[in-house]
């Protein structure tokens, strides 16, 4: 099956090479947005012969023709990717002691939002927000 990255390829004429469909499928694939290095490891296990140069390249590319997103959760400065999603928007908790991120999708929040905007005079057309979260302790 065709990734939502190849299809955005396409419609943008970005020509896509061998290694660069692997990227793209595992960008696609994956769900706890890795970095580029994550990336990488991924890549090798499908063709071993994709460097660490070519990666680098190919996730830059994508990122500035904007068929992948780019976050660098709590500015720690280590980027981290994800597929594009259509429609389906949703924010992110990180997770700061296991450096873990999980999405999240609330339709109160969405709400609120856009009604946020409307008091202050403006239609809303974009939003970010990242929670940054411990585990609360279990008790044993
Ligand atoms: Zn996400």
């Amino acid at each position: 099956m065709i990734s939502q990255i190849e299809k955005l390829c396409l419609e943008k004429n970005i020509k896509l090479t061998e290694n660069r469909k692997i990227i793209a499928k595992v960008i696609s694939k994956s769900t706890d947005h890795p970095d580029v290095e994550e990336v990488y490891r991924r890549a090798q296990k499908i063709n071993n012969n994709i460097g660490i140069a070519t990666v680098y390249r190919t996730v830059k590319m994508f990122e500035e023709a904007g068929v992948i997103t780019k976050h660098d959760f709590l500015n720690k400065g280590r980027a981290r990717y994800e597929a594009l999603e259509n429609e389906d928007h949703h924010d992110h908790i990180v997770d700061i002691t296991n450096d873990v991120v999980i999405e999240f999708f609330n339709e109160e929040i969405e709400k609120l939002k856009e009604k946020i905007a409307k008091q202050h005079g403006f239609e809303l057309v974009g939003h970010k927000l990242e929670l940054y979260c411990r585990p609360i302790a279990k008790l044993k």
